[in-house]
């Protein structure tokens, strides 16, 4: 429950304390760690966990093979990935080529993705096409995309995710026809846009904020400390520089969805105000979190000497003296 939420130390004092060690509580802190990026705590844990006479089954090699993605780490995954049937007989499943997927993903290799996904000795589901659409977006290569969100639709034609990610990137290269059409496929399949949201507890209770959030009691507050904040981190001179890397939030702007007040820095900004430094600030955001709030949350735990976790609806992110434990792919 603990490795859940993103409390990685809570984590392993429970499992410290655990006097019967069994494979699921092995496993489970193997991908507590793997979630938060520390490839190399898992690979010694797993080998702890073999030592102490423990098999490995298929949910062990998932933890392994999220660490190895997670923290980028393409060979020793490979190695994870081969060894699983070689040396413990246990057969790569879905999920195992699915974090295969987001390694090759993240390393760039988008051909190499797509050849695994047709080789697979498995009927491929529309989680490997949507890891194969994630790649696309994140190396912005849009026929790809535009060919992984097409199985999607054929497999899960109600995918809300894939249409608003795919809208996106056509955004973001300024093709407004094709944006239009898919936001006429979603019509037509009777698909709304999900709504971002997140939230943040305090004593207790939960506070939620949406993009551009003003509905809060202490959204004064909440907005003085965001502004401060933007210009510490000098983010309105990034957003009129016309940076190429910031383009999509430029492009975000230009349709009216600007990322300076997204849901995520309104609750980081609450956050901030009303847990005690030295505590880690704890968000929960119900969509993947975008670029330019990934960007800025990492400045921002620079300059408030400030640990944040964002947990989005992919994988947990632990901004810390600027940089973040996904190494900015997820
Ligand atoms: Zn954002
Ligand atoms: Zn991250």
């Amino acid at each position: 429950m603990y490795s859940k939420c993103g409390d990685l130390e809570a984590a392993r004092e429970v499992f410290d304390r655990l006097e019967l060690k069994d494979l699921v509580s092995w496993n489970t802190i193997i991908m507590a760690y793997a979630i938060c990026g520390f490839g190399s705590y898992c690979f010694g844990l797993f080998s702890d966990m073999v030592n102490e006479g423990h098999e490995p089954n298929g949910s062990t090699f998932v933890s392994l093979l999220s660490a190895c993605s997670i923290a980028g780490l393409l060979d020793d995954g490979w190695e994870f990935f081969n060894s699983m049937k070689r040396d413990y007989g246990v057969d790569p499943g879905i999920e195992h080529y699915g974090c295969m997927l987001d390694l090759l993903g993240r390393a760039g290799n988008l051909e190499r993705a797509k050849c695994l996904i047709e080789e697979m000795p498995l009927e491929p589901t529309s989680r490997i096409w949507g890891s194969l659409l994630s790649a696309s977006r994140h190396h912005r290569d849009i026929t790809m995309a535009a060919l992984a969100a097409d199985r999607i639709f054929s497999l899960d034609s109600d995918n809300t995710g894939c249409y608003v990610l795919l809208a996106d990137m056509y955004a973001e290269v300024g093709r407004w026809e094709d944006v239009q059409r898919v936001r006429n496929l979603m019509k037509k399949q009777g698909l709304k846009m999900t709504s971002s949201c997140s939230l943040v507890e305090h004593n207790g209770r939960t506070h939620n904020f949406k993009n551009h959030d003003k509905s809060h009691g202490e959204s004064y507050a909440v907005y003085e400390v965001l502004d401060i904040l933007s210009r510490m981190i000098g983010e309105d001179n990034l957003h009129s520089s016309g940076v190429s890397k910031l383009k999509p939030a430029v492009s975000l702007k230009a349709r009216g969805n600007s990322p300076v007040f997204h849901s995520v820095r309104l609750a980081t900004c609450f956050g901030l105000i009303k847990i005690a430094r030295g505590e880690t600030v704890l968000i929960r955001k119900n969509v993947r979190l975008c670029e330019d709030c990934h960007s800025t949350m990492k400045r921002i735990s620079l300059v408030t000497k400030r640990e944040i976790v964002v947990g989005d609806s992919k994988v947990f992110h632990h901004f810390k003296d600027g940089r973040c434990s996904c190494g900015d792919y997820w």
